[in-house]
């Protein structure tokens, strides 16, 4: 049986420059589909969602998280990226259970659409026995939300899985779970592997992990030129010069590729995830979204880790707009220069958190815009709420003003899984697991606040 929702009278940002932005329009949902995005639709049989007051904007795009980590919430609110290696990758990771990474997913799956994260790039380095890759999918089928899992190495030290490692994520286990839950790829949830690379892994390993990606044609992303941990690495030279660079592969973090590598990422059709708020925050370096577009790439935003970050968009949207207009202006300050014509956007900071993200997230052409034929994976923002009113610019609304408090309904894939504000989902249950996770975490590790 065909469903049909009409989404009546809102104010649409469809980030589609086809189909523009529309003061006031209805957008007509057909099962999973956007069919029509146009001023007035006239349907009978449609159920009807009331826009009036509301933004509606194409579902945000998280583009690497590591989901696993709900469980510890904040526990490293003071971390460099190297005490993170320490704190969480050395402490926390090795004691996490099938289990553990099941509350996560499911507590972090809700978290994400309760802020209007329609998409996430779940990057699960947390696979430390073969049961752990099953519940993290368990959970993502579970929430409804859209996904490319990216399947991780096990985390059981530092010194096994991070410092020169000799020991690849297992191919196997790598078929297995592709075998078992992403035989399709017109599903909700699609499939990639989150590989170390060079530095972190030993060229064999290197090698090892890009021919399971090249073997199972899914595609690869690595976290690259972190600040001190990672920039002298020249990672992705390496890869360069080990024949590895990839079209479709996501260089997270990127903040300081050399100017040579930057090209190289471009040429060979790569894709870039800024962490803005991480990366201001832990040291890995300045995010680097003017940068990428500079280059000619569009780059997407993603959350990284809630130990230390918040999980949403906005805070991205912001941390990334406000770095780089920061860093351009101290430097024009410095060189006593005029600051170039060339700012970032309000708009692009949506772009990034919507439509680019899409690409990264493997999900082109089926997300990130309200474009007929589309998915219909849609948010609508409630721009009376008195944090958001008075309404002069809609995108400027969403990117700096609204926050979570004001995502009001969201669908993935024609399914609503928010509305008037509430999740429809046991949330309770999501809490309840994750605290019981925290407990045991918090004692299996001894734990101490800092
Ligand atoms: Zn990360």
């Amino acid at each position: 049986m065909t469903t049909r929702t009409l989404i009546r009278g809102g104010q649409i940002v469809s980030m589609d420059p086809g189909v523009g932005d529309l003061p006031r329009g209805d957008i007509l949902v057909t099962d999973d589909t956007i069919e029509a995005v146009t001023p007035n639709i006239d349907v009978a049989d449609a159920e009807v969602i009331d826009a009036t007051g509301r933004i509606v904007i194409p579902g945000f795009i998280d583009s690497h998280r590591h989901t696993w980590e709900a469980a510890i919430r904040g526990s490293a609110p003071n971390a460099t990226l190297d005490d993170y290696f320490v704190e969480i990758l050395d402490t926390f990771a090795p004691k996490y259970r099938p289990e553990d990474v099941y509350a996560s997913n499911l507590a972090g799956s809700l978290e994400c659409l309760n802020a209007g994260i329609t998409t996430l790039v779940d990057w699960s380095h947390i696979n430390n026995t073969p049961e752990h890759p099953d519940a993290a999918i368990r959970a993502l089928q579970e929430t409804g939300i859209r996904a490319q899992y990216a399947y991780g190495s096990a985390n059981t030290s530092l010194a096994d899985y991070w410092n020169e490692s000799k020991i690849a994520i297992p191919a196997d286990d790598v078929r297995r779970i592709r075998d078992s839950y992403f035989s399709s790829t017109d599903g909700l949830l699609t499939m990639a592997l989150a590989t170390r690379g060079p530095g972190f892994t030993l060229p064999d390993v290197v090698r090892a992990e890009w021919q399971i990606a090249a073997d199972l044609d899914i595609p690869i992303t690595v976290h690259v030129a972190m600040g001190r941990l990672a920039g002298r690495f020249g990672m992705v030279k390496t890869l360069s010069d080990m024949g590895l660079l990839r079209p479709g592969t996501t260089y997270i973090h990127s903040c300081y590729l050399h100017d040579d590598e930057w090209r190289m990422v471009a040429h060979s059709g790569g894709y870039i995830s800024v962490a803005a708020q991480v990366e201001t925050q832990m040291g890995h370096g300045w995010p680097p979204a003017v940068r990428a577009y500079a280059e000619g790439l569009a780059p997407s935003l993603s959350i990284d880790v809630v130990t230390t970050v918040p999980g949403d968009m906005f805070t991205q949207m912001r941390a990334a707009f406000g770095a780089d207009r920061a860093r351009i202006n101290a430097d024009c300050w410095q060189a006593d220069t005029p600051v170039p014509e060339y700012m970032p956007t309000a708009r692009q900071m949506l772009e990034m958190a919507t439509i680019n993200g899409a690409r990264v997230a493997g999900f082109d052409g089926r997300t990130g815009s309200l474009t007929p034929g589309k998915q219909a994976d849609i948010v609508l923002i409630d721009a009376t709420a008195i944090n958001v009113a008075p309404v002069l610019d809609p995108v400027a609304a969403v990117v700096c003003s609204a926050d979570v408090s004001n995502v009001d309904t969201v669908m993935v894939g024609g399914v609503i899984r928010k509305r008037d504000g509430h999740l429809l989902a046991d949330v309770g249950r999501a809490r309840n697991l994750a605290e019981s996770s925290r407990d045991y975490l918090v004692a299996a590790t001894g734990f101490a606040k800092k």
